[in-house]
């Protein structure tokens, strides 16, 4: 495992995303809403980091499907508190193609939310994004499968303080050991 950020280097850009949403919001009253699973490591950091009065929510999206592919798209609002005419920051771990941003913002306005902004903690630098940019992001990296700080493999790795590349012998050898 190849560390890519560093858990000071972590603290450090969500405090900056921390910083540059309360400067867009300028202490108007939001509701946060955390994509589960991957965002839960970065939305406990950020939501005590940001000084604007909150409400807090969860929504699922899932996408991965136990691989490093992607497959079907399936969000889960049952969780979900009230959104209708509140201003709504989604967090999410990773911006990858958009696809799941994108469809999740969609729910979201069609829940009557007056707003939906979006921030991530990280966004890959790939050819065929085709959606709309996340409006916070704290770091951009490169086209590679990531684990750490909330992000998983096969629902292992959430628990590292840091994001890591994991290779694609160490894809093979957690499926082989824990798929
Ligand atoms: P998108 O819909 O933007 O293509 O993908 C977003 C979702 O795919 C993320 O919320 C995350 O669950 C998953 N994902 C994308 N890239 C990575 C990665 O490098 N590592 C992990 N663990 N998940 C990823
Ligand atoms: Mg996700
Ligand atoms: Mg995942």
């Amino acid at each position: 495992m190849r560390t890519l950020i560093t858990e000071t280097q972590l603290s450090a850009g969500v405090s900056q995303l921390a910083h540059e949403i309360d400067t867009h919001y300028q202490g108007r009253p939001i509701t946060v809403v955390a994509v589960l699973t991957g965002s839960v490591v970065l939305f406990a950091d950020l939501i005590r980091r940001l000084s604007m009065p909150q409400r807090v929510g969860v929504i699922q999206a899932s996408s991965y499907r136990g691989g490093t592919q992607a497959g079907e798209l399936v969000i889960d609002a049952k969780m979900l508190i009230d959104v209708k005419n509140r201003d709504v920051l989604l967090v999410d771990d990773i911006f990858d193609t958009g696809a799941t941003i994108a469809k999740l913002r969609k729910e979201l306005l069609s829940m009557d939310a007056a707003s939906v902004a979006t921030a991530v903690l990280l966004r890959k630098s790939r050819a065929d994004q085709h959606s709309r940019r996340p409006d916070f992001i704290a770091f951009e990296i490169p086209d590679e499968f990531v684990v750490g700080y909330g992000l998983d493999y096969l629902d292992m790795y959430r628990n590292l303080p840091y994001i890591a590349v994991l290779e694609p012998d160490e894809i093979a050898a957690t499926a082989a050991e824990f798929g």
